[in-house]
C-alpha cells in the first residue's frame, strides 16, 4: 500500500513487555487515595463499561481467507459519548485497548470536554497489506463494532497507524449500513466528507501549546532551546513543525527504523518535504548523522518528546535523559520505573493525559461542527484549542501547587476529581 506518514514510523517499535493495563490502574489507585476518596471509586474507574472483541475476516489478494482479531473498549461515559481512536498494530492486545480507553476518559475529563473515553485496536501489521486489504480490514473492522458505535454513544477517530483515508472508508462503510449520511460518527475525516480544519496538526499543536507553558514555568527560552523527538509519525512531524516555528532547534529525530542527528539542528521544512514523498523515512533524510534510539534519548537537549507508543522511557533509558523537560506526546511512553527516575532527576513531566490531549480536543470540535453542518475557520478552531490547552495545564499546574506533588499526579487528580463530580451529580456516589 501507499504508505502514509505515521503508517511509516510508528509500527515496529516494541513496547518493552509492560502491561499499560496494570500500570494505569495503579496510578489511578494511588490518585484515588490521594484525594482521600472511597475506593469503589476506584473499582468503578478501573475498567471499562464495556468491551467487544471482534473477528475481521479479510479475503487476502492470493485468494486465502484471514481472521484478524479487533477491539473496541468504552470506558465510562458519564460525561457524554465515549470518543477514541483505533489502532492498527501488532502489538495491539485487550489491555493495551483498555489502558487507551481509561487514558482517553481523562483527558477529556482534564480538558472538560462532554466526552467519555473509547478505543479500539487491531492486532495487524498494515505495511504487509496491499491497499485494497487494508481497505477491506478497515471496512469489516467497522460493520463489525457497528452495533455499539455512533455518534450519540461512541465515536472513534483515528490513532498510531491509521489516517483521515481510513476514516473516509470506514465512515463510508458505517453511512451505507445505515442508509443514510451520518458525519459525526467518527472524526479526523478528510476536510470534504466533514473533517475539520486544523485537526491533522491538532495533536501537534497542543504538545507545543503545553511545551510553552511548561518553558516559562521553568524559566527557559524556547528559540535558545534543544528538542530530541521520537517518532516522525502525524504527531512527531506537527510536533517537531510548531517548535520549529517557535525557533526551537530539533537536533535528532527518530522512527521505526532508526534515527538522524544534526548539532546545528535539523533543517525541519526540508525534512518534512523529505518525508512528505510517501516512500522516505525520516531516518533516512540524507542531510544529518545516523543515531539510534537510544543515543537520541540520552542526548544534551532541553526537551525530549517520546512520540510513538508505551514503556519507551524505561529504567534503562530514563538515567541517560539530560533534558529539562519530557513532553509525552504518545500514550503511555513511561513505565513507573522510568518515571521514579525522572522524578528523581527533577525533569518536569508534561503527561501524556495532559500532554497530547490536543487530538481529541480538536476531535470533539470536529462533532461539533458535524452535528450544527456548519465549519468554522482554522484560525477559529486554533484559538479555541489553545484556550482548552492552557486552561488544562493551568489545572493541573495549580493541583501539582495544591498537592506539592508531580505533573502526572496531578493530572491523574485533575481527571478523578472531574469525573466523580459526574458520579455525585448522578447519585452514584454521596
Ligand atoms: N487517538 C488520539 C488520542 O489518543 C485522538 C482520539 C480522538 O481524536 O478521538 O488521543
Amino acid at each position: 500500500m501507499k504508505r502514509t506518514e505515521s503508517e511509516k514510523t510508528e509500527s515496529d517499535i516494541t513496547t518493552h513487555g509492560q502491561n499499560p493495563y496494570e500500570i494505569v490502574k495503579s496510578l489511578i489507585k494511588e490518585s484515588v487515595t490521594r484525594l482521600g476518596l472511597h475506593e469503589n471509586i476506584y473499582h468503578m474507574l478501573k475498567k471499562p463499561m464495556r468491551m467487544l472483541e471482534v473477528s475481521i475476516p479479510v479475503r487476502m489478494d492470493d485468494g486465502t481467507l484471514k481472521n484478524f482479531t479487533g477491539y473496541r473498549a468504552q470506558h465510562i461515559d458519564i460525561l457524554g459519548p465515549t470518543k477514541g481512536g483505533i489502532r492498527f498494530h501488532p502489538m495491539v492486545n485487550i489491555d493495551e485497548v483498555k489502558a487507551l480507553s481509561i487514558w482517553m476518559s481523562l483527558k477529556s475529563a482534564i480538558l472538560d470536554l462532554p466526552l467519555g473515553g473509547g478505543k479500539g485496536g487491531v492486532i495487524v501489521d498494515p505495511e504487509s497489506l496491499s491497499d485494497r486489504e487494508l481497505e477491506t480490514l478497515s471496512r469489516t473492522y467497522i460493520r463489525k463494532i457497528t452495533p455499539i458505535i455512533g455518534p450519540q454513544k461512541d465515536i472513534p477517530a483515528p490513532d498510531v497507524n491509521t489516517n483521515p483515508e481510513v476514516m473516509g472508508w470506514m465512515i463510508d462503510e458505517f453511512d451505507q449500513l445505515r442508509g443514510y449520511n451520518i458525519p459525526g460518527m467518527l472524526t479526523g475525516k478528510p476536510i470534504i466528507i466533514g473533517g475539520s480544519l486544523g485537526r491533522l496538526e491538532a495533536t501537534g499543536r497542543g504538545v507545543v501549546f503545553t511545551i510553552r507553558e511548561a518553558a516559562k514555568e521553568l524559566g527557559m527560552e524556547l528559540d535558545k532551546s534543544t528538542v530530541a523527538i521520537q517518532g516522525f509519525g502525524n504527531v512527531g512531524s506537527m510536533t517537531a513543525k510548531f517548535l520549529h516555528e517557535l525557533g526551537v532547534k530539533i537536533v535528532a529525530v527518530t522512527d521505526a527504523r532508526g534515527g538522524i542527528y544534526r548539532e546545528e539542528g535539523i533543517d525541519i521544512p526540508d525534512l518534512l518535504e523529505f518525508v512528505g514523498d510517501k516512500e522516505n523515512y525520516a531516518s533516512d533524510y540524507p542531510h544529518a548523522d545516523a543515531i539510534t534510539n537510544e543515543e537520541m534519548f540520552g542526548l544534551p537537549v532541553d526537551i525530549l518528546v517520546p512520540a510513538a507508543v508505551e514503556n519507551q522511557i524505561t529504567k534503562e533509558t530514563a538515567p541517560t535523559i539530560q533534558a529539562k523537560i519530557l513532553a509525552e506526546a504518545a500514550n503511555g511512553p513511561t513505565t513507573p520505573e522510568g518515571d521514579k527516575i525522572l522524578e528523581e532527576k527533577g525533569i518536569f513531566v508534561i503527561p501524556d493525559i495532559l500532554c497530547n490531549a490536543g487530538g481529541v480536543t480538536v476531535s470533539y470540535f470536529e462533532w461539533v461542527q458535524n452535528s450544527m453542518n456548519y465549519y468554522w475557520k482554522e484560525e477559529e478552531i486554533n484559538q479555541k484549542l489553545e484556550e482548552k490547552m492552557l486552561f488544562g495545564f493551568n489545572t493541573v499546574f495549580t493541583m501539582r501547587e495544591e498537592k506539592k506533588c508531580f505533573m502526572r499526579e496531578a493530572a491523574y487528580m485533575v481527571g478523578i476529581n472531574h469525573l466523580v463530580k459526574a458520579m455525585n451529580a448522578r447519585g452514584w456516589v454521596k
